[in-house]
């Protein structure tokens, strides 16, 4: 079914909604708020905020529907559109030499291979953009319609070197549009994706300071090592960190955390975990994550982790019950599960816990994520293994609320194969303790 150009099919209607009271339903179109068409879902959030609104729908018989609502401000109306967007989703104009979906192999999902840069999803679900693809209009609207954060990719701030890096000639260009987004009072956070001897060492000095003059609006920049995959025949070389670069990245980043928390009270620039694991340092402790304006980027979720379990532990009294368990995850988070599960030993000396690291094979021994592994990894290295009664596994190898892992493996495939009781748990430490000795 195709719409007019800026008509927008309705696809189901939350029962007990405005939009359910008032007959609006699946298959309707919705044609103007307010007399104002409606580009996109930016247009959408922003008109329908209103207390009073008329909305202009047409039925699937042609006959147009004005519905007056009167309701609270910011109310959601309970639609759903077929075009999570109301529009098309934005592709991204790069070829950035460090592309994680340019690394994956062939044969995966079509969806997988996918390259959005559109600022309508950092919005909607925490995205990163460059701002490569941006209009002038569509800054305006952030600014007039307050649509904050915005997750940023900036990589560097020097703008020859992200046209490199981006592989765009506008990418130095785009950076102007922060100002612009700084001036109009937006939030944003940040983040810079690093690569060995191109944006580190120097360049990363240089980025990290021209980017704290939009303190307060950036809130926070995460700099995350480059992934790299076994599947980067063509590309450009770009080679792994060693111990003694995250040692050094580690200090750079520490130097200005406690300059700019004495200065402006804030940490403002975040070290990735992975930094710590490959240089072997201690996390840092929680303070110091500034509320964790980054756990989607793999910014404290190990000290997160670890600060739930020890809470939800501490207030454990424990049992003596017989259990045995498996848990499965990724080299970066498994010596901390294991560290986690000799201390519930203590507490429950009769529960066994099988903690087993899986090796990205598919991807490579370089990713080390839980949220990268493949069911085919984790049949292929748990055959065989003591699983005891229930195998647990992190909610981040899975499709977000399905049971299918990134290759379609299936978790009931996953149990046949491994003649287990599988269970998907939730990601805080609480959960995982929970789930052990459930
Ligand atoms: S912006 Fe760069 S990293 Fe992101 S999808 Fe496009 S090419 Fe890949």
């Amino acid at each position: 079914m195709s719409a007019g150009k800026h008509e927008h099919i309705i696809k189901s209607v939350l029962p007990g909604s405005i939009a359910a009271e008032l007959e609006i339903a699946a298959g309707d179109r919705l044609i103007a708020i307010n007399e104002r068409e409606i580009e996109d879902v930016f247009d959408y959030h922003f008109y329908t905020n209103d207390e009073e609104l008329v909305l202009l729908i047409k039925k699937p018989d042609g006959e147009e529907w004005e519905l007056e609502i009167e309701k609270e401000y910011e109310e959601d109306l309970g639609i759903e559109f077929e075009q999570g967007l109301m529009d098309e989703y934005r592709s991204c104009r790069n070829r950035c030499m460090f592309c994680f979906i340019d690394q994956m192999p062939e044969g995966m999902r079509d969806t997988l291979y996918f390259k959005d840069d559109d600022s309508r999803l950092s919005f909607l679900q925490g995205n990163y953009v460059t701002l490569t693809n941006m209009s002038g209009h569509d800054i305006d609207r952030i600014i007039r319609y307050r649509l904050e954060p915005i997750n940023i990719s900036f990589h560097t701030t020097n703008p020859e070197l992200r046209c490199r890096m981006l592989h765009n000639r506008f990418a130095g260009e785009a950076l102007k549009n922060v100002d612009k987004l700084y001036e109009g009072g937006i939030q944003m956070n940040g983040q810079i994706v690093l690569c060995k001897g191109i944006n580190d060492g120097e360049e990363l000095e240089r980025s990290i300071e021209s980017l704290t003059k939009y303190i307060p609006c950036l809130q926070s920049v995460s700099v995350v090592p480059v992934g790299l995959t076994r599947y980067r025949d063509g590309l450009y070389p770009l080679e792994p960190f060693q111990r003694e670069d995250a040692r050094r990245v580690l200090k750079t980043i520490h130097r200005w955390q406690e300059r700019l928390y004495e200065e402006y009270g804030t940490h403002f620039i975040h070290a990735g975990d992975e930094w710590y694991i490959l240089a072997g340092e201690e996390l840092p402790e929680e303070e110091r994550y500034d509320g964790y304006l980054q756990l989607e980027n793999g910014v404290g979720m190990l000290r997160l982790l670890e600060e739930e379990f020890r809470e939800a532990y501490e207030g454990a009294e424990g049992d003596q019950r017989k259990r045995e368990v498996s848990i499965a995850t990724g080299l970066l988070a498994a010596p901390y599960i294991q560290r986690m599960a000799e201390q519930l030993a203590v507490k429950y000396p009769k529960t066994e816990i099988h903690v087993y690291p899986i090796r990205n094979d598919f991807f490579g021994e370089l990713i080390t994520v839980s949220g990268l592994i493949t069911g085919q990894d984790l049949i292929r290295q748990l055959r065989g293994r003591e699983l005891g009664e229930r195998l647990l596994l992190p909610c981040n190898m899975f499709r977000s609320g399905e049971e299918v892992f990134l290759d379609d493996v299936t978790l009931s495939e996953v149990e046949e194969a491994l003649q287990v009781e599988a269970y998907i748990v939730k990601s805080s430490g609480r959960d995982l303790m929970e789930a052990v000795i459930a």
